[in-house]
């Protein structure tokens, strides 16, 4: 199995191979296709398995694929959603080496920073945001983001969410999400009111 047999599309293969990357992961293997079909995904999956690219491709393509007049300020259409600044960075920095052929835009929020250079940046428009629940809220409630049209949300590490206390914030990003969309969960466990949100 190759990345071209799931059906990537070239700008994000091309991406790829100069990550060295040659053959997808299990969790990538049996996440794209599902993710690529607009299913929604509930996946156990743990840091080092390489779910990161497992669901960040299947998001560049289908923005890659539906990207229409790029002119104008570019509205967030899928919003990944993490526990920790290193991890919403680490995020950031994959989906900017993956997506670097597809021109497409993300920016990276996270608290215990000024928040002047991330509300510049989301002044300038970006189609993908990665966020710690907090300052999200907070960015939220000033005006400078809305959900309105998200298409694709990720909800990662969802157990350390619940473990840091996260759980109201996750419930309020969640009310704020359109109805209609892609709804991904990574979990490395799955206690109950993880299985139930
Ligand atoms: P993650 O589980 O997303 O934190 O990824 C763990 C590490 O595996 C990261 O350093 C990725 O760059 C790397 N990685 C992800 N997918 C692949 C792949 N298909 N081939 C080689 N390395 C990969």
């Amino acid at each position: 199995m190759t990345f071209k047999d799931l059906a990537i599309i070239e700008p994000i293969l091309k991406a790829l191979q100069e990550e060295g990357y040659t053959h997808p992961t299990p969790i990538q293997e049996q996440a794209i296709p599902i993710l690529l079909n607009r299913k929604d995904l509930l996946g156990c999956a743990q840091t080092g398995t390489g779910k990161t690219a497992a669901f960040t491709i299947p998001i560049l393509q289908h923005l890659y694929n539906s990207k229409g007049d790029t002119k104008g300020k570019r509205k967030i259409k899928s919003l990944i959603v993490t526990p920790t600044r290193e991890l919403a960075i680490q995020i950031n920095e994959n989906i900017t080496n993956y997506g670097k052929y597809t021109a497409l835009k993300n920016v990276v929020i996270f608290g215990g920073v000024k928040q002047g250079g991330q509300t510049d940046a989301l002044r300038r428009g970006t189609d993908i945001l990665v966020a710690t629940p907090g300052r999200l809220l907070d960015l939220i409630s000033q005006g400078f983001i809305s959900l309105q049209d998200i298409k694709y949300f990720v909800l990662d590490e969802a157990d350390q969410m619940l473990d840091m206390g996260f759980i109201h914030d996750i419930k309020k990003i969640i009310a704020k999400l359109p109805f209609k969309r892609q709804s991904l969960f990574f979990s490395a466990t799955m206690p109950p009111a993880i299985a139930e949100l």
